[in-house]
């Protein structure tokens, strides 16, 4: 937790009580990847609220629901060619993977889950069984059953394509391995240290899914909504899941909103049967259409410019492992989300430290903590961003210069 009491914000800076400025390259821990308070969607916010119309609205028809709809079926859905319905479980990333996973167990009548080592999806129970962090899943109080890690992509050091084993366990009746009910992944798995999967893996393992008749479930829930490039963080791999969950960024300004997609002929849920009070966030539907309208409509460019922006993150990456790559130092992430990896978790621990000395929050992320992670707003200039990456390499050299404790050690907490 950052020692600062935080009280507006604007872009990609956070100010706090005392005016003190503050770049912000952890962006809602990814829920605010068009920044702090964005013009367009807080006029379309401002808007909606000063006309009285629906705040909350549970499962029932609306106006802002509609529109939503539509926009995301005509930006999102319709150009790329996915035919999906859409789900409004409860508000959060955690609820929205939930639905995913009673979704596939209904449908195939079967319990187990294949996940991967470091995932995380959330702190429900169902949501953490199939989350790798024995800190988190500690925290549980009763057994996380019903599922079963495999190694994600280079778990294994790259040297067998990883999906292999669940290949090989599918296949073989002696293997122990029950026939799963689905497959839960992230295309790059933010909290479990910004460990990206390659195309290629993805697409092995999306092949593996459709030969079994396993669904594939794709959490883009921290990776969506353009965070890697594209709007969907899978386009790159050209496959298509059964069901893709959805939250963070989608309502665009913060406010609490999630979608668990899948195929029509997915859909054999009874009515009620995933309900929840909060399910229809109005508000957040209106800057979520917002969102779609100022960044996603024909034309767009944020892909393009994520890509650019996130190459010159990576140039500065480069330069800082070439620096320090003797204390340990390797980086790795995609789009706008990137990884300075430390061998000694308490230098990155430090660094996090030592750029919010510099006026710059940046989080942790990883099993111990290991990975510096930058996850700045998309609509982060490229003068930020330079801004950004100084003050990164000055506190990297601070903390490798001196190689000694963290300073602010156990009071920090990860975020989300
Ligand atoms: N899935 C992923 C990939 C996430 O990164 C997160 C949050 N960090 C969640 C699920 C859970 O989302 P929430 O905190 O909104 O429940």
């Amino acid at each position: 937790m950052w020692p600062a009491v935080f009280d507006r914000a604007r872009g990609s800076h956070l100010y706090d009580e005392s005016g003190r400025a503050y770049l912000d390259f952890f962006a809602g821990a990814g829920a605010l990847n068009y920044g702090h308070n964005h013009p367009d969607l807080k006029r379309a916010l401002l808007g909606y609220l000063e006309s009285d119309r629906i705040t909350h609205g549970l499962d029932m028809y609306t106006v802002a629901k509609r529109e939503f709809l539509e926009r995301f079926q005509d930006t999102v859905l319709g150009p790329r060619n996915l035919d999906y319905k859409v789900q409004f479980p409860g508000p959060t990333g955690t609820n929205g993977v939930e639905a995913a996973l009673k979704l596939v167990r209904k449908l195939t009548g079967r319990q187990t889950i294949i996940s991967f080592t470091n995932a995380f999806h959330g702190m429900t129970l169902g949501s953490l069984s199939v989350t790798g962090s024995s800190m988190k899943r500690g925290g549980a109080g009763v057994p996380l059953s019903h599922t079963v890690p495999m190694p994600f992509d280079s778990y294994l050091d790259g040297q067998t394509p990883d999906f292999l084993l669940l290949k090989r366990l599918l296949g073989d009746s002696g293997s122990g391995l029950d026939a799963p009910a689905g497959v839960v992944v992230e295309t790059v798995q933010g909290e479990g240290g910004v460990n990206v999967a390659t195309p290629g893996w993805l697409q092995g393992l999306a092949g593996l899914c459709k030969e079994e008749k396993i669904p594939l479930i794709v959490d883009d829930v921290q990776m969506g909504c353009g965070r890697t490039g594209p709007f969907f963080s899978f386009e790159i791999a050209g496959i298509k899941p059964d069901v893709v969950v959805l939250s963070k960024s989608i309502s665009g300004y913060g406010l609490p909103m999630a979608l668990t997609l899948f195929r029509p002929e997915l859909d054999i849920w009874g009515p009620g049967e995933h309900n929840g009070t909060f399910r229809g966030n109005n508000p957040a539907f209106v800057t979520a259409t917002a969102a779609l309208d100022s960044f996603w409509g024909p034309g767009s460019t944020m892909e393009k410019e994520t890509i650019a922006k996130g190459e010159q993150v990576e140039s500065e990456l480069q330069a800082i492992v070439a620096e320090h790559g003797d204390a340990g130092v390797s980086y790795r992430g995609r789009g706008l989300i990137w990884g300075l990896a430390f061998e000694d978790p308490e230098l990155a621990d430090a660094v996090c430290g030592a750029a919010f000395d510099r006026g710059m929050l940046l989080e942790t992320s990883g099993p111990e903590s290991e990975v510096v992670k930058l996850i700045p707003p998309l609509t982060v200039s490229t003068a930020e961003i330079d801004k950004g990456m100084e003050i990164l390499s000055e506190s990297v050299s601070q903390v490798c210069g001196q190689r000694g404790p963290a300073r602010r050690g156990a009071d920090r907490k990860e975020q989300a």
